[in-house]
């Protein structure tokens, strides 16, 4: 039997709020560290996701945002370090609640 993994890096909604889903089946707290209901150590990974924030879609400065992505390694795998690009409203466009 093949053990699947998961892909990492997923999020789900709590509260309204996107929150890692590998989080919310681990116990720990931030800045000390995060332990899997599997008993395996949250590890970190970096990935870059490029912003577009330019008037087109799919154009912008260049600028990337990178943030650290938490995952179990025995259940899930690495998150790819290139993000999904973050698509950011134009500025006159969208600023607008
Ligand atoms: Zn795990």
């Amino acid at each position: 039997m093949v053990e699947q993994k998961r892909q990492g890096g997923r999020t789900t909604k709590k509260d309204g709020e996107d929150i890692w889903l590998v989080l919310t089946e681990s116990e720990g707290k931030e800045g000390v560290g995060f332990t899997h209901s599997c008993g395996e150590e949250i590890q970190g990974t970096s990935v870059a996701s490029p912003i577009w924030d330019g008037p087109f879609r799919m154009s912008g400065s260049g600028r990337v945002h990178t943030q650290t992505v938490p995952f179990c390694p025995k259940c899930e795998t690495p998150p790819d370090y290139h993000g999904a690009p973050i698509d950011v409203p134009y500025p006159g466009v969208a600023n607008k609640f």
